[in-house]
């Protein structure tokens, strides 16, 4: 109880973070708009103050990631107690991740199609957007390029380094987090055959492991609240309000379908699968929701995750610790809404019409790269260079959207979160009474 309402205390104040961080940036960006010294300074509180204070409460969830997504993952699978179990329930978190973000990428492209906000775009505002952001344009193209593969054999080996790389820290250490979850379901999966002494030993130790990794995070969110507000000052500074008006019905739309799924699809999931409040499962599900909008981050967001699942949703900790750190990693709903929807408005912008063949590929492709795409801010960018090369638009037309990104991030980032949370709902009321 107590728990529960400092937990409210500190999202209460992470709110407040966000609105006061957002308020000083327009303020400052309008500052800027009217003297060149104003803006130097503002710049260099954005650049130089805000954005190293942010980046030290991400960095210090980040750091406990990987420990963590290992230790959960394993010790989940393993208190699971058969491979018959993991087997079932690994099938049916994969259908419930699979059909979900296809769901919401078909969702993105509909609404694009037939509310087309692109449609008619300001020629001027087009090239005026593409060569303000141009440069970051260019370094997620060359991020693109660098994993551009143009043999079958290096299409092989790609795919082989995304599971199974020869070297897991070397994958680990570029935040590429599927060979870690790959190396941890067989280590839970097989220590599950290891004698019963030495596997209650193992066990709680990755216990203990995740447990300090938690209170590392406690810890860290302490510093939440200041650090929204410098990190979306250090944001809203540079691209200010008028770009938001540039793109308004761009941004509208997919924050609108966001809202859709949170407060429609995702209640639809809950009371016909999961049989559970939907109201209920939201409210305690709050502070995941506020700590992804903070971070814009699935993977910094797991241990919040983890411990309201277990805490505050009833989900017992052998499914919590086996669902949460997989969706954290491959199960992105908001993300694949996002990337339909963002292919088709830059198509709109530049008049070029995808037939429904294309829009297919598309919905598969949104999959595919939301299922790669990594928990961190802004992961799924360099994947959508790559899709927008694919359906045949000009790759650095993300310049156009690039600045307003990180508010779509912070809804994507709760959309695919809260969704990990759905699935384990799900899988917790398919499991039957605890001790089963
Ligand atoms: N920021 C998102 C996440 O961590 C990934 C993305 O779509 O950029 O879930």
């Amino acid at each position: 109880m107590e728990a529960a309402r400092q937990d409210d205390n500190l999202h209460a104040k992470v709110l407040v973070g966000l609105l006061v961080g957002a308020l000083l940036g327009l303020l400052g960006n309008w500052l800027g708009t009217r003297d060149e010294d104003a803006k130097a300074v503002v710049r260099f509180l954005a650049d130089g103050v805000a954005h190293p204070i942010g980046q030290v409460f991400l960095r210090l969830l980040f750091l406990v990631v990987v420990p963590l997504v290992f230790a959960s993952l394993a010790t989940g699978v393993s208190s699971l107690g058969d491979f018959g179990k993991v087997g079932r329930i690994g099938a049916r978190t994969a259908a419930f991740f699979l059909l979900t973000t296809g769901f919401s990428a078909v969702l993105g492209l509909l609404l694009m199609d037939s509310l087309q906000p692109g449609a008619g775009f300001d020629p001027s505002v087009r090239a005026e957007l593409l060569s303000s952001f141009g440069g970051d344009a260019a370094e997620l193209q060359a991020t693109a390029a660098a994993s551009e593969t143009k043999t079958t054999l290096e299409a092989a080996n790609k795919w082989l380094d995304m599971f199974l790389p020869r070297n897991v820290l070397g994958a680990v250490s570029r935040m590429e987090m599927l060979p870690l979850v790959v190396f941890a379901l067989l280590f839970g999966a097989f220590l599950m055959r290891t004698r019963a002494e030495r596997r209650e030993q193992m066990v709680g130790w990755l216990e203990t492991v995740s447990e300090i990794m938690v209170s590392i995070v406690g810890f860290a969110m302490k510093l939440a609240p200041f650090a929204v507000a410098c990190l979306i000052y250090a944001v809203v500074a540079k691209f200010g309000a008028d770009l938001l008006a540039k793109l308004a019905a761009y941004v509208a739309i997919i924050l609108g379908a966001y809202l859709l799924q949170l407060f429609v699809f995702y209640p639809l999931l809950l009371s016909f699968l999961a049989r559970r409040s939907p109201l209920e499962f939201l409210r305690g599900a709050i502070p995941v929701m506020v700590t992804a909008l903070s971070t814009s981050s699935s993977s910094a967001t797991l241990p919040t995750s983890l411990r309201v699942a277990k805490e505050r949703l009833g989900v017992r900790p052998a499914v919590a610790g086996f669902v949460l750190p997989l969706g954290a990693t491959l199960n992105m709903n908001g993300t694949a809404l996002f990337e339909g929807a963002l292919v088709l408005f830059i198509a709109q912008v530049f008049g070029v019409d995808l037939t429904l063949g294309q829009q297919g590929i598309l919905v598969l492709m949104c999959v595919v790269t939301a299922v790669g795409a990594a928990g961190v801010p802004g992961g799924s960018l360099p994947l959508l260079v790559a899709v927008l090369a694919q359906v045949g638009l000009p790759p650095d037309g993300i310049a156009i959207v690039l600045g307003v990104d990180r508010i779509l991030d912070m809804g994507r980032t709760v959309v695919n979160v809260t969704g990990d949370l759905v699935c384990a709902a799900w899988i917790e009321s398919k499991e039957g009474p605890r001790g089963t």
